[in-house]
């Protein structure tokens, strides 16, 4: 029942994606920062830091468009995928994204000024037919990248967004606020592996979780682990 309520959210915001589109892109952030503004992704993502500092990344399991593509696609591919090698993809592109971000904001004399509808004047993303050609694209290169690669394949090695919320998480550690976790009771844990099957971020729940908790920032907290254990071992709760 939770994961049918959890599907919720995350399909309206896909059928939604025409008009958000921009304030996920990538591109407008660095147009915005090539003209000293702080566009209305650049917030958003600033907003993904804040929440996952308490939330983990909650968004990602619950609320992203692109979480609503790439469940559709787990019933075409739900392959678990390597994680750590479509790590290293997904840093290295958002080491060179957040690289030229930087080096525009410079290059433009700092920042003068927020307008979070930049380059989004009517507040919907896909306005005039020719933009469909730009979400067609981005919607390909996500379906294409997940189906190929495996589950999430294109959040595990193309998201420019989580790092942001990996931050957060991180940030949320060091500094002991309570954050929204997924609890274990490791003596409950009889090692069937279904949570390591069902996990649709390829975690190996039943390692990570060894300490009481699911540790890895790479949990976007869809609850797909507690809702398939046949002995209520793992919960949600606060860390
Ligand atoms: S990893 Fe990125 S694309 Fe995937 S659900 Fe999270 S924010 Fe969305
Ligand atoms: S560990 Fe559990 S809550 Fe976290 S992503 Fe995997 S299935 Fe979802
Ligand atoms: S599903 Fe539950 S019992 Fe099975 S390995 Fe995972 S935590 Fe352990």
């Amino acid at each position: 029942m939770r994961q049918k309520i959890r599907r919720i959210p995350i399909y309206i915001s896909l059928l939604l994606f025409p008009i958000t589109l921009n304030f996920f892109s990538p591109y407008v952030s660095i147009d915005g920062a090539m003209n000293g503004i702080i566009s209305g992704s650049l917030l958003l993502f600033f907003l993904m830091f804040i929440t996952s500092i308490f939330f983990g990344r909650a968004w990602c399991g619950w609320i992203c468009p692109i979480a609503g593509l790439s469940e559709m696609c787990s019933y075409i591919n739900n392959k678990n995928v390597n994680v750590k090698r479509l790590k290293i993809i997904r840093y290295s592109m958002f080491t060179i994204w957040a690289g030229v971000l930087v080096a525009m904001i410079i290059i433009s004399d700092g920042i003068k000024g927020i307008d979070p509808l930049y380059l989004t004047e009517t507040g919907i993303s896909v306005d005039a037919p020719v933009k469909y050609i730009t979400y067609y694209l981005v919607l390909l290169l996500f379906f294409v990248t997940t189906i190929l690669v495996g589950k999430r394949g294109a959040c595990q090695s193309l998201c420019w967004m989580s790092p942001f919320m990996v931050a957060g998480v991180t940030v949320g550690k060091l500094l002991h606020i309570p954050q929204l976790r997924i609890k274990a009771d490791v003596s409950k844990c009889v090692n069937c592996n279904a949570c390591n099957k069902k996990c649709p971020m390829s975690i190996p729940v039943g390692t990570d979780m060894k300490e009481g908790f699911i540790k890895t920032s790479d949990c976007i907290l869809c609850g797909e682990c507690v809702d398939t254990c046949p002995k209520k071992a793992l919960t949600y709760g606060i860390k």
